[in-house]
């Protein structure tokens, strides 16, 4: 079959590989019929993230068809359509069963991310073997472990590309709003206008926040805005000389606003330390936006990080921290089973359209010209968010 294999350092290309068998009787087969490229492979195309091995398949978002199913599956039927999470869970664990899927302890045996992070997270599909080093989903064929657990029956009124983003995005935005917690009437501002920012202001404004400002440094910010006109923008890179972002969002919600979400990633706002530093518990760079965020919240105010951080980062606001009583919430990888029936059903009730994200529809063959347009984020190329076919 083909894939998306992870070749190095900023090189991705399509190989020929072995189609998955059943290995476990809970394993079921997927035939992909949708994917997509998330922010988070980036992480993974740049090297950014550790413990990639050259032949890894990418992918953590995708949908499609039964192909077959191990012995003990029992609710996953062969021919019709499903939607995977993008974590593994057992189901059946101390956090499986509080509905903290992504944080499943059965599912990834990594000793490293043990080591940096203290305790694991679930495996991921597609996302190197820090997360358990399991094939992903840009292919045509994937083997889902704990199907029964992991797959979500897609409607027939929800064609692939309203019920892929299932899988991640939408789950991701919504937990973003829902752990760091926004209330009617919050003020609230998102750094990152890419896919997961845009969706987190969506389900700000859905819980009625007054005031939503989208903080970024490009063209997305106007695509934006198209889409949800009621958002304010702020562009930092239009800053007058010495401006702070701080500054600007006091000027526009004195005292500062209550919430602030993080949907950017370590790796751009200079957070990702070398590993053998992050091993060494070694100071790595700063990360100007949870300074940002720290600084620009009113007093016991909350601030929510959904972007991806690995390991160590120094020299934050922690006196701004404590004596203005800041809650720093770490959102955590989403635990997408929680949220995805409701999900689902905004979907179905015309709520929730996940299709004003997408911006290209490719086909798998074209998918690694994709990776370097998208890490390249030119204006004149519009990526956003793709859908591959
Ligand atoms: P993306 O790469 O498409 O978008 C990131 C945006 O951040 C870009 O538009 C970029 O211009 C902007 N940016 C860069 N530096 C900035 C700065 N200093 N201030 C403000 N904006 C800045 O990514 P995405 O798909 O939208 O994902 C966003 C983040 O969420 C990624 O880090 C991804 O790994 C993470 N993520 C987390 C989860 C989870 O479960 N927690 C799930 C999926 C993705
Ligand atoms: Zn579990």
């Amino acid at each position: 079959m083909k894939a998306l294999t992870w070749q190095g350092k900023n090189h991705v290309e399509i190989s020929d590989t072995f189609k998955p068998k059943i290995v476990n009787p809970d394993d079921v087969i997927i035939k992909v019929t949708g994917s997509t490229l998330c922010g988070s492979d980036l992480h993974l195309y740049h090297g950014a993230i550790i413990e990639m091995q050259q032949g890894d398949i990418l992918g953590h978002e995708f949908c499609g068809i039964v192909d077959s199913v191990g012995a003990n599956v029992k609710n996953i039927t062969p021919g019709k359509r499903y939607v995977a999470s993008f974590q593994i869970a057992c189901g059946n664990c101390k956090m499986c069963d509080q509905k903290l899927s992504s944080q499943c302890q059965n599912t990834n045996d990594s000793t490293v991310q043990n080591a940096l992070f203290g305790s694991r997270t679930a495996g991921l599909f597609g996302y190197a073997h820090l997360t358990g080093g399991y094939a992903g989903g840009q292919a045509e064929y994937v083997r889902v472990p704990y199907g029964d657990v992991n797959l979500l029956e897609l409607p027939e009124d929800v064609p692939d590309e309203m019920g892929l983003y299932l899988s991640d995005v939408l789950a991701t935005a919504y937990n973003a709003v829902q752990d760091t917690r926004v209330y009617p009437k919050d003020t609230v501002a998102i750094w990152g206008a890419g896919p997961i920012g845009l969706m987190t202001a969506l389900f700000a404004l859905k819980n009625q926040a007054s005031k939503v400002i989208l903080i970024d440094n490009n063209w997305r910010l106007d695509w934006c805005k198209q889409r949800l006109p009621q958002i304010e923008t702020l562009d930092y890179t239009a800053l007058p000389r010495g401006k702070s972002v701080t500054a600007e969002l006091h000027e526009r919600v004195p005292g500062g606003v209550d919430v602030s979400i993080e949907c950017v990633a370590g790796e751009y706002a200079k957070g990702w330390g070398q590993y053998f530093e992050m091993l060494l518990g070694m100071a790595t760079d700063t990360s100007e936006i949870v300074n940002e965020m720290i600084t620009s919240t009113r007093n016991y105010g909350r601030c929510g990080i959904t972007g991806a951080y690995v390991g160590y980062c120094n020299h934050f606001n922690i006196g701004s921290l404590m004596e203005r009583g800041i809650r720093l919430i770490g959102n955590g990888q989403a635990p997408v089973q929680k949220y995805w029936e409701e999900l689902l059903q905004m979907i179905q009730k015309g709520e929730l359209d996940p299709t004003i994200m997408i911006s290209h529809r490719i086909k798998l063959e074209d998918l690694a010209k994709a990776y370097r347009i998208f890490s390249d984020r030119k204006e004149e190329d519009g990526m956003m968010k793709v859908f591959v076919e």
